[in-house]
């Protein structure tokens, strides 16, 4: 399997996933027209991929669902939650497949099964994906790292885990209270401890590499996060593992396992 972040953070998240029988995006929370851009920057046609996996119904992982579906015809699997949330902003879809959270459903070979976060949206999921024996887990907006994430996510050579903000720089930054209250909530985002504290649980011998993701732009500074993981890391990095943060601007470095 091969992922390239094609974007992420509070401005737009956006993952492409690969395998040899299928190509899926894991949300499309930028405009369409940059999802297509970000694309062609790997090279990859929009109107050649399986579909679109939708985690939540927030904007930064819905917005140009709606006209990539229909544009290039593109089937786009979420629960009725998440349909609940954002259906009237998303239009109508070429094809809208429910898929039930916790239960494993199958796009052109991929194994997808999605597992419930705290978030505060209507029915919001990470994702753990296999092919094969290629295993990828993606949790990219949750409070708090439950047992159930834990227990998804470990086992896997590839993790994307939210590192979303600093502490300390939210709370000194320019969000109002109740933002601030939000964010670092049991149903927000996860701080670059918490992040920290899940991959020190999640460990295994198969880890090969870490993608921090959702990584504020205003109240986090990429090398914080990076920091934050590295002290609970040593041995994955000691073999050569993988660590890097996935960019709101840019597309990412692709990995494949
Ligand atoms: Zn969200
Ligand atoms: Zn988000």
């Amino acid at each position: 399997m091969r992922i390239t972040p094609l974007a992420s953070g509070s401005a737009g998240n956006s993952f492409l996933l690969q395998a040899d029988s299928a190509s899926i995006l894991i949300d499309a929370g930028l405009t369409a027209k940059q999802i297509t851009l970000r694309l062609g920057c790997v090279g990859v046609d929009p109107a050649s991929l399986s579909g679109i996996i939708v985690s939540h119904g927030h904007s930064d992982h819905v917005k140009g669902v709606g006209v990539l579906s229909r544009k290039y015809k593109l089937p786009v699997w979420m629960n009725r939650g998440t349909w609940d949330v954002a259906c009237s902003s998303l239009g109508e879809l070429h094809r809208l497949q429910f898929f039930e959270t916790g239960k494993v459903f199958n796009i052109d070979g991929l194994r997808v099964h999605p597992f419930s976060v705290p978030h505060d949206c209507a029915d919001p999921v990470g994702f753990r994906i296999t092919y094969g024996t290629a295993k990828i887990g993606i949790a990219t907006d949750l409070g708090l790292a439950t047992n159930l994430v834990q227990t998804v996510l470990t086992g896997l050579q590839v993790v994307v885990i939210e590192s979303n903000h600093d502490p300390k720089m939210l709370r000194d930054g320019p969000y109002p209270w109740e933002l601030k209250q939000r964010v670092q909530g049991r149903l927000g985002h996860l701080s670059n401890q918490a992040s920290a504290r899940l991959l020190e649980r999640i460990f295994s011998d198969e880890l090969r590499a870490v993608i921090l993701a959702h990584v504020s732009q205003i109240n986090n500074l990429p090398e914080l996060a990076l920091e934050s993981a590295r002290n609970c890391l040593g041995e994955f990095l000691a073999n050569d593992g993988t660590l890097y943060c996935a960019s709101q601007d840019e597309v990412g470095e692709t990995i494949e396992w």
